[in-house]
């Protein structure tokens, strides 16, 4: 017999989620190499499937490829040289970052659903066009904070906390524990 919770679980496996990518602008290879760094960690954490990089960076990229194939899953850094080209050409919705949009909880509903997000972020300053070529610019409230932040919220509304299977093929897994630190390294087992 279908209860209320077996049926509300059912409707959320039903909704699919739509896969979701970072363009991150503005980015200064060399001179801001955390910030950037930690903006890869948090998309790949939380279930991004990719950040498009400008300018590119390709010591930034490898260097979080080789996080993911320690860890698992298919995130990847692509470096891109025209930035317009990645929003004009993306087959989806593309989602502008900003302290001045729209509250994330209106823009929610439109981006429900199978077809791919592009969650564009700035760095210190944004290219005045991409207020225009964005489809939403979306606030994460209307407080000045951090691109990280940003798009760390957004992937948990959208997508909820990713599966551990979801990071499957890495060398390397935490075993949760209460205290301590627990990893299991598949080179040191085999
Ligand atoms: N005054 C800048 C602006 O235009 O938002 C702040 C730049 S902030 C250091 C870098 C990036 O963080 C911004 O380009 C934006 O993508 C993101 N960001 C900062 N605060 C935000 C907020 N409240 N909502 C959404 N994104 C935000």
């Amino acid at each position: 017999m279908a209860t209320a919770s077996s049926d509300s679980r059912r409707s959320r496996r039903r909704k699919a989620r739509p896969p979701v990518s970072v363009l991150r602008l503005g980015h200064r290879p060399g001179r801001d190499p955390r910030l950037t760094t930690h903006l890869a960690l948090a998309a790949r954490a939380l279930g991004a499937d990719r950040m498009y990089l400008e300018p590119p960076d390709p010591d930034l990229a490898e260097r979080i490829a080789s996080i993911a194939r320690g860890w698992g899953g298919s995130f990847t850094v692509e470096g891109v040289e025209d930035w317009k080209s990645v929003i004009r050409s993306f087959p989806g919705r593309v989602v502008h970052l900003t302290m001045y949009g729209r509250p994330l909880d209106r823009a929610l509903p439109r981006l429900a659903g199978p077809a791919p997000v592009l969650l564009v972020v700035g760095g210190a300053k944004v290219p005045p066009d991409v207020y225009r070529l964005a489809d939403l610019n979306v606030g994460v409230g209307s407080q000045p904070h951090s691109e990280v932040a940003a798009v760390a919220v957004v992937l948990d509304r959208l997508l909820g906390l990713p599966s551990p299977r979801r990071f499957a093929g890495g060398r390397r897994r935490v075993v949760p524990r209460a205290r301590g630190k627990s990893v299991v390294d598949r080179r040191r087992t085999s």
